[in-house]
């Protein structure tokens, strides 16, 4: 069945994960607190797993990992997942060279096939990279492009409603700012009552002057 590379470098790290649970389970080589080091090259899967919302297309291998963490942590085995450049290391290369070689023996299957997973993984990629681009070339609301250039990520609104509606309108270049009254026609001038410069946002959070 094919899947996208983020999906196998996940499963690879869940997999590893759960061998070494095993592993200290049986072991009478274990020490009282240990540390395991997983060792992976793809730093998107490691971002992956870190930032957890970025794996909701993966649940079943979050929530491997997840209990394979439970598990060390509960033969007092600490997991850390570090990233290793993907040549010029020894056992990397060996993996690697096992995988080719498993690769030789899986029987030739049709394109057709992709796992639910990928399938949404790949399809929400898309789609973000086409808002991206959309918002990267679109003429209006400038101003919000300048505050928040990425898109897809939730906006955090202040719990006040005061504060968050200061904020909303800061996004939209319609603030009580002397810059934004100026450009309504409601004053006559830019400069800040402290004779410092322009009052935008820029001069308003940062000039100790003020
Ligand atoms: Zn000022």
């Amino acid at each position: 069945m094919l899947t996208c590379s983020l999906e196998v470098e996940t499963a690879a790290i869940a997999l590893a994960m759960e061998r070494a649970a095993h592993y200290y389970s049986f072991t009478t080589m274990k020490k009282e607190h240990e540390k395991l080091f997983v060792l992976s090259d793809s730093k998107s899967a490691i971002n992956c797993i870190r930032q957890r919302s970025a794996m909701r297309h993966f649940h079943s291998i979050l929530s491997q990992i997840r209990l394979a963490v439970h598990t060390l942590q509960g033969l007092g085995v600490k997991a850390v997942i570090s990233w290793i450049p993907n040549s010029g290391i020894y056992w990397n290369e060996q993996v690697d060279e096992m995988t080719k070689a498993a690769l030789q023996q899986v029987p030739d299957i049709g394109n057709n096939v992709i796992t639910f997973a990928a399938c949404k993984y790949i399809i929400s990629k898309q789609i973000t990279c086409t808002w991206q681009r959309r918002w990267d070339r679109s003429p209006t609301v400038r101003t919000t492009y300048e505050y928040v250039s990425s898109v897809g990520k939730r906006t955090m609104f202040p719990a006040r409603r005061c504060t968050a509606l200061s904020y909303s309108r800061l996004l939209l270049n319609d603030s009580s700012l002397r810059i934004h009254q100026h450009h309504a026609g409601l004053v006559d001038t830019k400069e800040c009552e402290c004779s410092q410069g322009v009052d935008d946002a820029f001069h308003y959070f940062t000039d100790a002057s003020c």
